[in-house]
């Protein structure tokens, strides 16, 4: 049997050079000798702290906006689908939660609905709070649909898609959505970590990760392994990444 891996997990690692089960092969170049993209960590905390309240740092809205000048293309990678992440009661702290699931139910605006990611449970929106009545229930967090909207806003002229498990619907719809990006010269691709699954784009020069750190804070003890295996993976789909 033979596994192939970018990013092999450390178990397997282990297997290989700890315990001698597997016999590692390893790649030590690219193919075609190409360079490794050059990367960028920005800090956010940084930008807010200099006014930027923007989900975009500002080196990254400045390479985007060359990159659209130079008719390069872009991917923009965050790791959440849906608008806002969660629902929250300003008064009360009561928190909108799926009744078979209790985890923060996400906001979709193009449907004008909650859902639960989990087991797919729908309500409609909540403005009013269940559990004080008061109307300062307020949504937060980003997720790909408000990001869009954000790119919309900062670059009118620029033409996007949006590649997440609400746009990849039917059979077909995800190898439709990478050959209309690559063939129609779409400027950027706004998806989930479905963007990230080995295509390779000759004109893509920049990849932006959104909120890079987000998921070392999800409920699993690879979480920093994960976050390690999809930062490289979305890295190699260009010759350049920022934050
Ligand atoms: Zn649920
Ligand atoms: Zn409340």
């Amino acid at each position: 049997m033979f596994f192939g891996s970018a990013t092999p997990d450390i178990k397997s690692y282990y297997r290989a050079v700890e315990e001698n089960k597997i016999t590692l092969l390893e790649l030590t170049k690219r193919a075609n000798n190409a360079n490794l993209p050059k990367i960028e960590i920005i800090d956010l905390k940084q930008e807010l702290a200099n006014g930027n309240r923007s989900m975009l740092s500002n080196e990254l809205y400045k390479s985007i906006e060359e990159n659209l000048k130079e008719k390069r293309q872009t991917i923009l990678f965050l790791n959440r689908r849906g608008y806002s992440t969660f629902i929250m009661c300003r008064n009360c702290g009561y928190t909108v939660k799926c009744k078979n699931c209790n985890i923060s139910l996400t906001y979709h605006s193009y449907e004008n609905k909650l859902k639960c990611h989990y087991c797919g449970y729908e309500e409609p929106v909540v403005k009013i709070c269940p559990a004080c009545h008061s109307d300062k229930i307020r949504y937060f967090g980003t997720g790909t649909q408000k990001l869009e909207q954000e790119i919309h806003k900062q670059f009118p002229n620029a033409k996007t898609i949006r590649m997440d498990i609400d746009t990849v619907t039917k059979k077909n719809s995800h190898e439709e959505i990478l050959k209309k990006f690559r063939d129609e010269n779409i400027d950027i691709l706004i998806g989930t970590q479905m963007v990230v699954k080995g295509h390779h784009f000759p004109n893509v020069t920049l990849v932006g990760v959104i909120a890079a750190d987000s998921s070392l804070n999800i409920d699993d003890y690879r979480a920093n392994e994960r976050t390690f295996q999809i930062l490289t993976q979305v890295a190699r789909t260009s010759r350049k990444r920022k934050r």
